[in-house]
């Protein structure tokens, strides 16, 4: 996936102001390139430390903006405040479901100091789990 410097930047940026919070968002894009990262707020309310929940119609809603010029959702981020920016075993269930099959997750690990690390992964089915991919930042 290619993601040009001013996307991570929003990206990091939205982590470090929701931090210890998790902060989730869409990629929207065409193929291999991002052309705009989309926050959207975390729906999640027992545990939004640990957790994050995009609901149904904000991801309708930028589905259809997105398609009104011609960019396809080509992934999703999402924050681990004071955890690894690795899958967790909620990010694996929740990809299980079937809702992220094939798109890139980019997760940002983000510690209390606000450092943060990024990567990117792809669920390519249950039997496989996440795959770790290259991000280019151009
Ligand atoms: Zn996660």
């Amino acid at each position: 996936m290619k993601v040009r410097h001013a996307h991570v930047e929003t990206l990091l940026d939205a982590a470090r102001a929701g931090y210890p919070l998790e902060v989730c968002g869409v990629l929207l894009g065409q193929g291999p390139f991002v052309h705009a990262v989309v926050p959207v707020p975390n729906r999640e309310t027992d545990s939004p430390r640990v957790r994050y929940q995009i609901a149904p119609e904000d991801l309708a809603r930028i589905q259809r903006e997105g398609r009104e010029v011609g960019l396809e959702i080509v992934g999703y981020y999402h924050s681990h405040p004071d955890h690894p920016a690795r899958p967790s075993d909620t990010d694996r269930a929740f990809a299980a479901e079937g809702l992220s099959d094939g798109v890139v997750h980019l997760l940002v690990g983000i510690d209390g100091s606000r450092r943060v690390t990024l990567t990117a992964w792809v669920f390519r089915d249950r039997l496989s789990d996440f795959d770790r991919v290259p991000l280019e930042i151009e």
